[in-house]
């Protein structure tokens, strides 16, 4: 996923996090097996149960990019949930908060719509044809042998996510707002790049860990031809 605005980092030990949660609110109780799982759910949706000696939690993934702070308060309002406690105020409000910030609704909605029953609209585009660029890049930094996934442009035209990478529907969809005679062919290549790197870098999964941006994928990242050119086209864009 390539978003504009708040940085997105992956969420770091979330299972650490809710053991922690956990012990505080119920100090005496051991802690069960905790397993946390990030789902592709169209919403900022999060689920609790605690069943055959474990707790199992589920988070919409469109969540793992929300900052520590932002999972804690989570957690808290999980667990209290559970427990049937009431919601500590301080952790709501900073939930709340995070919700109602500008660009995360906005990304909620893209996602929302990427989501939609239609995924993506025709990858030709009005001025940039996003095959022919799929199929250049492939040349140029893949030896031609990244298998081409379902491409497409998008409904909306996001200016905060522009681009996504759906490993379910093996799709990649760039923002509409990039189809334009004043984006420079360049900035519409550097956010393919970026998904055709997605492709080849799966979600890694260490432990309770998620990495989206892993190191080799930071790396490869940089080979890019005119890679600052390009991250300066899209700050100005944003
Ligand atoms: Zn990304």
């Amino acid at each position: 996923m390539l978003a504009t605005g708040a940085a997105l980092e992956p969420a770091s030990d979330p299972e650490a996090l809710y053991a922690r949660v956990f012990r505080e609110m119920k100090p005496r109780t051991p802690v069960p097996e905790i397993r946390v799982q990030f789902r592709r759910y169209a919403n900022a949706n999060a689920q609790i149960r605690l069943y055959g000696g474990v707790l199992l939690v589920r988070i919409a993934d469109t969540l793992a990019a929300a900052p520590w702070d932002v999972q804690e308060a989570l957690a808290e309002i999980l667990l209290s949930k559970l427990f049937r406690r009431p919601v500590p105020p301080n952790m709501h409000d900073r939930y709340r908060r995070y919700l109602n910030r500008s660009e995360v609704r906005k990304t909620l909605d893209q996602v929302r719509s990427l989501r939609g029953r239609k995924l993506v609209e025709d990858p030709r585009g009005t001025h940039h044809d996003l095959l022919q660029i799929f199929d250049a890049l492939n040349f140029q930094y893949f030896f031609g042998l990244m298998a081409r996934p379902t491409l497409g442009w998008s409904r909306q035209a996001s200016r905060t996510l522009l681009g996504h990478y759906d490993s379910t529907h093996n799709t990649i969809v760039l923002s509409r707002i990039l189809d334009r005679a004043e984006v420079p062919r360049l900035a519409v290549e550097y956010v393919m790049y970026h998904e055709m790197l997605h492709v080849r870098h799966p979600v890694e999964h260490k432990g309770a860990r998620r990495c989206v941006h892993t190191r080799a994928f930071k790396d490869e990242e940089t080979l890019f031809t005119n890679f600052r050119e390009a991250k300066l086209l899209l700050r100005r864009l944003a």
